[in-house]
């Protein structure tokens, strides 16, 4: 049995990269109250669930695993249990969850970080403790410490959303869009990169909007150079960036930058127009191909990847093999394909001419096997020519074999006898499946 001594937190976290990092707050937070970290829930004496409400089939399966916890619970009575995230910010869900899962003790919205400790310390005390705010306009920041070692680090530039892309429910339980002064992020990437960091992704629903609300003097692109002079940092990554406000400024800034990857995430959801304009997207088709285009000609080299939804309600046939064609036409490494799916409260959910569910799997299903050819094309491509690999740590599967990333953030998998880890190596890729990519170490 635990003692306070050796209490240990294990978080398990569902969803977007957002979700990531304010799963990391909060286990930072439990560590510095006393709990060490573990990955096995059954050795824990506090599992904070943290969760994710931007599609209903990961609602569910969250629904499930906070209802599994209870027989936990049972075997240990002093285990806590807390559930966070932006699943509970949803109208009446908190009343709904707080009945059906009374063995949870501590519920914590996206807003309430910085009251986590409180409501900790309740919790260890055996009280029940619940702080689920509204949806705020400001932030109170609450920055984790930083796990000493980590080399990748998601960095949070800004936080909600203002878009109200008709499917979405993100800006609902994530507040309204506000970023974070450059000062305040420039600050927390150097402690990073001090404490082993070496490769960071910057955060934002719509990084391209960063800090023109808030009325900054400067831009994104403008808060990219800056990172780029920290010295010690070898990454720098960004994420999402909508098509509506993607610049020219910065493609240029990724061209020019040393350390900033050549990668854009660049959602396009659908390829018709007519369902474009029914998402709220705010571009059309042919401005998406443009601002394609233009990448591919400052930044040949450029990884493309982007998100896509099948089945908005009145898309038709026509309207999906558009966005077939879509993906035929731009050269995409990979993309994250979703079915659409209901979440009360956003405008998508009142329209009539829902698509079927089995059309809907269809056409999933369609679009993942034109997406994956795709993806492996580029794989095959990649065969036989050398890339800059960030080595993480040994792989999974077999020890004796390192992995990395490289640049447009593929996994690399290589055999090597020395410790590189934290270090930048090059390798010949030669082979690769649908997720990895084989190497062999190159000389530098
Ligand atoms: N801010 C980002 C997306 C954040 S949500 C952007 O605008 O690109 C991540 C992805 O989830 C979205 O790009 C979309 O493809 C998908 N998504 C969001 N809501 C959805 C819904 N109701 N049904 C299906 N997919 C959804
Ligand atoms: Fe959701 Fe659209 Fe905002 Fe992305 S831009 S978070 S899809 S509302």
């Amino acid at each position: 049995m635990s003692n306070e001594m050796n209490k240990k937190v294990c978080t398990i976290s569902y969803g977007c990269q957002m979700s990531e990092r304010d799963a990391e707050t909060l286990t930072a937070i439990s560590e510095k109250n006393g709990y060490a970290r573990t990955e096995n829930p059954e050795q824990a004496d506090l599992i904070i669930i943290n969760t994710c409400c931007v599609r209903e089939s990961a609602e569910n399966k969250i629904i499930g695993k906070i209802g599994q916890l209870k027989k936990l619970k049972e075997k240990k009575p002093q285990l806590k249990i807390a559930v966070a995230g932006c699943m509970i910010q949803q109208p009446g869900l908190l009343e709904k969850l707080q009945k059906r899962a009374p063995h949870v003790d501590i519920w914590t919205g996206t807003f309430d970080h910085h009251q986590f400790e409180g409501l900790l310390r309740t919790a260890d005390q055996g009280g029940k403790a619940a702080l689920v705010s509204e949806a705020a306009c400001e932030t109170t920041e609450v920055v984790p410490l930083a796990e000493k070692g980590k080399l990748r680090i998601n960095v949070n530039i800004m936080y909600g959303c203002d878009n109200y892309c008709a499917y979405c429910i993100v800006p609902y339980v994530r507040g309204r869009e506000r970023s974070r002064p450059m000062d305040v992020i420039l600050d927390e990437i150097r402690t990073l990169v001090k404490n082993g960091c070496r490769d960071v992704t910057l955060l934002g629903q719509n990084v391209n909007s960063y800090g023109k609300k808030d009325g900054f003097a400067y831009d994104f692109s403008d808060l990219l150079t800056e990172i780029d002079k920290i010295e010690g940092l070898y990454r720098i990554r960004f994420m999402t960036s909508h098509p509506k406000d993607f610049s020219d400024k910065l493609i240029e800034t990724v061209a020019r930058g040393e350390h900033i990857c050549e990668h854009f995430h660049l959602p396009f959801q659908a390829g018709s127009n007519q369902v474009l304009a029914a998402m709220n997207r705010g571009y059309t088709r042919g401005y998406y191909l443009e601002r394609i285009a233009r990448i591919l000609e400052i930044v040949p080299e450029a990884r493309l990847t982007t998100d896509i939804i099948v089945g908005f309600p009145g898309e038709t046939e026509e309207d999906f093999e558009l966005t077939l064609d879509l993906v035929n036409t731009v050269p995409f490494n990979q993309a994250f394909t979703f079915m659409f799916s209901k979440r009360s409260g956003t405008a998508g959910a009142l329209l009539q001419d829902q698509v079927p569910l089995d059309i809907k799997k269809n056409r999933l299903q369609r679009l993942m096997a034109l997406q994956n050819s795709q993806s492996l094309s580029w794989r095959q491509k990649m065969i036989d020519n050398r890339y800059e690999i960030l080595v993480e740590g040994p792989s999974k599967s077999d020890p004796k074999y390192l992995t990395g990333r490289t640049r447009g953030n593929e996994i690399v998998v290589f055999e090597s006898r020395e410790d590189l880890v934290g270090s930048l190596v090059s390798v010949t890729i030669r082979s690769a499946n649908s997720w990895t990519l084989f190497g062999e170490l190159s000389e530098p």
